[in-house]
């Protein structure tokens, strides 16, 4: 369904990537590619983003919403990258979230798309479609992470988490279009949903339950 999948986020350099990812939080991919667009011609280095300093930096992310704690996090990011990496983002997962605003899952989407190392980010799609998939079975984030590791074999970690957001986008939404997907046959949830007949009342106490963990 989704051959060769990339990362809808426009970045040539890691740093880009970091910048991009800590932007993209409670955003849109396409609203993030806008604003990175204009920003990355400014200043697309860790220095060139210090010299911007925070009100330039603040006028440039405003759109991305939250953008003071934004700010702060990439302006912060950037002075460690400088000070204690030599100005360039470190490789590695445990290096990567002593960033502000840098958690697993930002850390991972930089160490998968960027650096192109094994890395499994689970965001609110992959949380979602891999537990209604039955490829994890899970109550957050980070333990459906660590059953995906072990469920898939690590050389599709990298494309897999992008077709599982993907599919989360275009399918399996918050309130999924069961009886419109491809995976309807070896899905645990949909298989659930088809026995209900996709019931308007079944619809809906998923949508509710899917929002509590979305
Ligand atoms: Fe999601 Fe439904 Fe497809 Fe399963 S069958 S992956 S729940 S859309």
């Amino acid at each position: 369904m989704y051959p060769n999948p990339k990362p809808s986020l426009r970045f040539k350099t890691a740093f880009e990537s970091l910048v991009a990812t800590i932007l993209s939080a409670q955003c849109t991919d396409e609203r993030v590619n806008i604003v990175t667009k204009n920003l990355f011609r400014a200043a697309n280095t860790p220095q060139k983003i210090l010299a911007l300093g925070e009100k330039k930096l603040m006028r440039y992310v405003k759109s991305t919403g939250f953008y003071r704690a934004k700010t702060k996090s990439v302006l912060g990011a950037a002075k460690i990258i400088v000070e204690k990496y030599g100005g360039k983002v470190p490789a590695s997962l445990e290096e990567m979230q002593k960033l502000p605003g840098v958690g697993r899952k930002t850390a991972s989407v930089v160490l998968a798309q960027a650096f192109h190392i094994p890395a499994f980010p689970v965001d609110r799609h992959v949380f979602r479609v891999a537990n209604r998939l039955g490829l994890a079975r899970a109550k957050t984030p980070d333990d459906t992470c660590f059953q995906l590791r072990k469920t898939i074999p690590e050389k599709y970690w990298i494309p897999f988490h992008l077709q599982l957001v993907f599919h989360g986008r275009e399918t399996c939404r918050p309130n999924p279009k069961c009886n419109l997907c491809p995976l309807l046959t070896y899905c645990t949830e949909g298989q659930r949903r088809k026995k209900h007949g996709f019931s308007p009342f079944q619809a809906e106490k998923t949508k509710k339950t899917q929002n509590l963990t979305d």
